[in-house]
């Protein structure tokens, strides 16, 4: 088989880069070793007809009106801002914290003047920040970093706050008012059909051809092209020569309630200090589903399985910028995405990525 571009994965990084380049006259063959499209974002109904995120909670959320409305070419949009509670010595505060999570956390009235005094009080002074310990202690002080970041943390990455970058812990920001959005994104929906209608909106060109349940190293001497795009785990494509990136992975543990409306306040409830699991999501709250009954999901954390975070610290920095040097140096080949990149990458930055990478291939 010869085709003008092989496109390793169907994930964001694999579908927006097969929509481009068959928009611009190339043949493209998607795979994807797994039997859906989407990747991570999937989704799909569960036995009992609720819309669920088999790979976990997927919020679309997004300050660049160039990717919004790139994917409005293929999705209608329900309006959806993400709301998170952390269960917190038996009180579910609201996560990041803001003025609510610190009131209701010590039973004080503070205004927002008093909140930012607090803070100031307790904040550690730390430069430069290296670590996600040295930011969070830098923004919130001690307490607060044991009662909401230290165990989340632990159990997330199988680390402590102080061995991870502190881009990770710094994805969560701190606010003094009120606000308890987990994002404050201009743009933030929900695709109103769901992530897999809108992919199989961007791969549904005729020079589109779609191959599920296929592993790229398997059929590799099957089919000629001009161009791959590779969306998968980027040492696993130079055979893991210079040792293993760590990738985190996840198992998910599903539940339907049945008669149950709605299982807990809000889409998403951490659980920083109890439970092996981080994280509960009810995904009624996520689709605005109706329904009788809802499905809730648990996330456990684990080091082997699907590869799904990518670990971010400077061993493993410096590991990728080796596998980085060795993709930089292909001619016919592009990385992208957050496996192939090792980067911790939201939906957006994915899309955003990729559509670069086939700008620069002319499409
Ligand atoms: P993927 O979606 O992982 O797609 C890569 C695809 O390549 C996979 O389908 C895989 O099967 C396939 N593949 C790999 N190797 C091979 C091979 N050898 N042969 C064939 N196929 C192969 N982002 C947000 O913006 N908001 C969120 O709320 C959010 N929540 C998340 C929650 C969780 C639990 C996780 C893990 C991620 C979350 N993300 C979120 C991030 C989001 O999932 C990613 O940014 C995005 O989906 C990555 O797209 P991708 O195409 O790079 O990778
Ligand atoms: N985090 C935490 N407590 C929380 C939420 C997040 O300690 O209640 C830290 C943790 O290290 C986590 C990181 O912040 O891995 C990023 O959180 P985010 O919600 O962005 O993670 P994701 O949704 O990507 O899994």
């Amino acid at each position: 088989m010869k085709v003008d571009c092989l496109v390793v994965g169907a994930g964001f990084a694999g579908a927006v880069c097969a929509e481009r380049l068959a928009a611009s006259g190339r043949s493209v063959l998607v795979i994807d070793r797994r039997n859906h499209i989407g990747g991570n974002a999937h989704d799909r109904p569960d036995a009992h007809g609720i819309l669920v995120h088999p790979y976990g909670p997927h919020i679309f959320h997004t300050n660049a009106e160039r990717i919004f409305a790139y994917l409005s070419r293929f999705t209608d949009w329900r309006f959806y801002e993400h709301r998170v509670l952390a269960s917190v010595d038996g009180r579910l505060l609201p996560i990041p914290i803001n003025r609510t999570t610190i009131n209701g956390l010590y039973g004080w009235a503070l205004d927002e003047a008093g909140i930012r005094a607090h803070l100031d009080a307790v904040r550690v002074p730390i430069d430069p920040i290296r670590t996600s310990e040295d930011a969070v202690l830098a923004s919130v002080g001690t307490d607060l970093c044991d009662r909401f970041f230290r165990g989340y943390t632990r159990k997330q990455w199988g680390l402590d706050l102080a061995d991870l970058s502190a881009s990770v812990a710094a994805r969560i920001p701190t606010r003094t008012g009120d606000d308890d959005r987990y994002f404050t994104d201009r743009f933030q929906f929900m695709p109103a059909a769901g992530y897999t209608r809108l992919f199989e909106a961007m791969l549904a060109s005729p020079r589109i051809t779609v191959r599920l349940a296929t592993d790229f190293f398997q059929v590799r001497d099957a089919i000629a092209w001009d161009h791959l795009i590779f969306t998968g785990p980027l040492d696993g494509f130079y055979g893991h020569r210079y040792g293993r990136l760590p990738y985190r992975s996840l198992r998910f543990e599903h539940e339907h309630l049945a008669g149950i409306e709605t299982f807990q306040p809000v889409g998403q409830v951490n659980y920083p200090n109890d439970h092996a699991f981080t994280r509960i999501t009810e995904f009624k709250h996520l689709t605005g589903q109706q329904a009788a009954g809802t499905s809730i999901m648990r996330e456990y954390p684990c080091a082997d399985g699907e590869p799904f975070y990518p670990v971010p610290r400077p061993e493993n920095e410096a590991l990728a910028q080796r596998y980085r040097k060795l993709a930089a140096a292909e001619t016919r080949v592009s990385f992208v995405g957050r496996l192939a990149e090792y980067r911790y990458y939201n939906m957006d930055q994915v899309v955003g990525a990729a559509l670069k990478t086939v700008a620069d291939l002319g499409a």
